[in-house]
């Protein structure tokens, strides 16, 4: 069962040289927590030690592999030495993290991989406490990019944004697999939370009525608001 009528609880860091969004969820009823993705830094692990209640951390879950998104992995398992889940599909990506700082420009931010202890795929879930979390798969900017979770929130990482989507033209990105995931996502209930790897949250239904890119979500299913962007075959 899913946790809480209201849900996890969920805290945004902005942290690192890309201002990207890593969270701590928390189910309410017993303090267990996640974390989700990591920076690229100490700075998360410096901001949640520095908390009033620092919160009691049972495993690192990632949204994708990006060197934002799971860069400071090797830091953060030095503090929390708990279960590690990474999308199987972004593999790939992820055995790159020791190079993606020089493929940006960046060869300062080069980082260790740290330890995957599971590789999992959509439907997979996973409890914390009484709240169960499940993986949603949404390839298309990076192969195995995916989002987290229950009947109130969704951390999607950066497969949807609030006024955007995440970038598509990466080399192991696909905009027709983004197409499709959008789909997907857009499909969960409108009132749903949505917490992007990038800038405020947002809810599906918002970005569902004035996203830009989602304009041929709209035609498909009559709801009213601009006619959006072109920005791959289909949309
Ligand atoms: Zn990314």
């Amino acid at each position: 069962m899913t946790g809480h009528l209201d849900g996890m609880q969920v805290q945004c860091f902005k942290v690192g040289a890309f201002d990207v969004n890593a969270y701590v969820v928390t189910d309410p009823s017993t303090g267990a927590s996640a974390i989700i993705d990591t920076g690229e830094t100490r700075e998360l692990i410096q901001r949640i030690q520095a908390l009033p209640q620092v919160p009691d951390i049972r495993m690192i879950l990632l949204t994708h592999t990006h060197l934002d998104h799971a860069g400071a992995l090797a830091y953060l398992q030095e503090v929390w030495d708990v279960p590690t889940y990474m999308p199987k599909d972004d593999k790939p990506l992820f055995v790159t993290l020791p190079m993606q700082g020089t493929m940006f420009g960046m060869p300062q931010l080069n980082r260790p991989c740290g330890r995957i202890d599971h590789e999992i795929e959509d439907g997979f879930t996973v409890q914390l406490g009484e709240t169960t979390l499940r993986f949603l798969a949404t390839p298309g900017h990076t192969p195995g990019q995916g989002c987290w979770h229950d009947d109130t929130d969704i951390v999607v990482g950066d497969t949807l944004f609030a006024g955007s989507i995440g970038r598509t033209d990466f080399p192991l990105s696909s905009p027709a697999q983004a197409v499709e995931s959008l789909r997907r996502l857009c499909s969960l209930p409108p009132e749903l939370r949505v917490w992007s790897g990038h800038g405020p949250m947002t809810t599906i239904g918002r970005e569902l009525a004035t996203n830009p890119f989602l304009g041929y979500l709209r035609r498909e299913r009559g709801i009213t608001g601009p006619p959006g962007l072109r920005w791959a075959p289909g949309t």
